[in-house]
């Protein structure tokens, strides 16, 4: 039986990163540039006042108090009119360009205004002149953002200031999510006797979206051939399909066969890890299929330890992968186990470094346990005293 970090390999090893698309600049935040970005403008595009103040030429508040008269008032938006001659100051709002000739500007702060519509110049620092000059941040034809790059909601501001309302972006994967089983039933309805409420589909819509990954509800398929190979081939006609349950060795655990029979070629069925040793991964033309353990916990450790790499790897991000955080045990730990263990853990930064308390669940099914951790502890066999050094996987979600 594989380990998990090989399971992981096979994954991104089928995982091809999709063709670039050009989209609406809102609709690229969260994807990956899958082109250099240049500007086409100067930033800033011109001298700009970073103070509401006056606009001044150094010679004039080289003696100060000085007295000097207003020639015109410049809000942000507006263009000056005229250059400063000795003994003149424009008014010169944040935002605003300063006037031809000015060496600084003068915060409000540091004036008085007289009665005659002059200005007093108390204050000046000329090592401070409070204006950020055209082009200091970024050069007309400059690249400002390189293939590759992530687009968090700064990226995207830069994008804008650039000029950029259409990006290429690395496809998004579009996945679909199927939750198998007769027992369950949706979320709005009380459960009758041995029936469940259907937590993975919930769970796995939720993940993709955190990944930034659209994803489309299949909905259940019963236990049965017909209604799973019908809702198997409309989740192959996806990037990625996401079935829950059904993987393991029990009489109506029929995911595995349905999807062989649908011409997938299954690359691994069970994973020496706990939880979501069923775990199968399969592909056909292009398309891949995760069948993750049915219950929640498993399913959702699936997703973090498999399933998100994968489609990160996909959608272009750098960093499919996330580097494990070394931490200190907090309480000791025992594993009799082979697989290798993602014992749920509550992840803290304390002055030493990372530590991890491990978080007691009742079992796989057990997410009100599960819940109250924000990581996995990655756990081999044998004994762990409390102070022991572990790998541990924030969640980020
Ligand atoms: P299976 O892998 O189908 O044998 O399912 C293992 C366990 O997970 C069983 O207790 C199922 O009832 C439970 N389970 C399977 N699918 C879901 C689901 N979508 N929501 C909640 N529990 C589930
Ligand atoms: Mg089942």
């Amino acid at each position: 039986m594989i380990g998990p970090h090989e399971a992981l390999e096979i994954v991104l090893g089928h995982a091809p990163r999709l063709d670039a698309v050009l989209l609406p600049l809102a609709e690229a935040a969260g994807g990956v540039l899958a082109e250099r970005a240049q500007s086409d403008i100067d930033l800033p595009p011109f001298d700009k006042s970073a103070m509401d103040g006056y606009s001044v030429r150094a010679a004039d508040v080289a003696r100060l108090p000085a007295d000097l008269a207003v020639i015109e008032e410049l809000p942000a938006g507006t263009a000056p009119a005229r250059p400063l001659a000795p003994g003149t100051c424009a008014k010169t709002m944040t935002g605003a360009p300063v006037s031809p000739g000015a060496g600084l500007v003068i915060p409000v702060e540091d004036t008085e205004t007289l009665l005659d519509g002059r200005v007093r110049i108390l204050r000046a620092d000329v090592g401070r002149t409070h204006i950020c000059p055209r082009g200091e941040d970024v050069r007309r034809g400059e690249t400002v953002l390189e293939v590759g790059s992530v687009l968090r909601p700064q990226e995207v501001a830069l994008l804008a200031s650039v000029g950029r309302d259409r990006v290429a972006v690395y496809r998004r994967p579009r996945v679909a999510v199927l939750a198998t089983g007769e027992e369950l039933v949706p979320v709005s309805a009380v459960p009758g006797p041995g029936q469940i409420r259907n937590a993975n589909s919930s769970s796995l819509l939720a993940c993709c979206r955190a990944c930034g990954v659209p994803a489309d509800d299949l909905g259940v398929a019963r236990d049965e051939t017909g209604d799973l190979r019908a809702k198997i081939a409309e989740g192959l006609a996806r990037d990625v399909l996401l079935v829950s349950g059904g993987v393991s060795m029990g009489d109506w655990d029929l995911v595995p066969k349905v999807l062989q029979e649908a011409g997938v070629t299954i690359h691994f069925a069970t994973v020496r890890m706990k939880p979501g040793k069923p775990t199968v991964f399969g592909s056909r033309q292009g398309r891949l299929v995760f069948g993750l353990a049915g219950n929640p916990v498993s399913t959702l450790v699936g997703f973090h330890l498999l399933v998100r790499p994968c489609l990160r790897k996909m959608m272009g991000r750098p960093d499919p992968v996330a580097d494990p955080l070394e931490a200190r045990l907090l309480a000791p730990a025992r594993v009799r186990d082979d697989r290798v263990t993602f014992q749920p853990a509550i992840l803290r930064r304390e002055a030493g470094g990372w530590t991890a308390r491990p978080v007691e669940t009742h079992g796989p099914a057990d997410l009100a346990g599960f819940c109250k951790a924000n990581a996995l502890v990655v756990l081999e066999r044998g004994s762990y005293e409390a102070g022991a050094r572990v790998k541990a996987l924030p969640f980020e979600y």
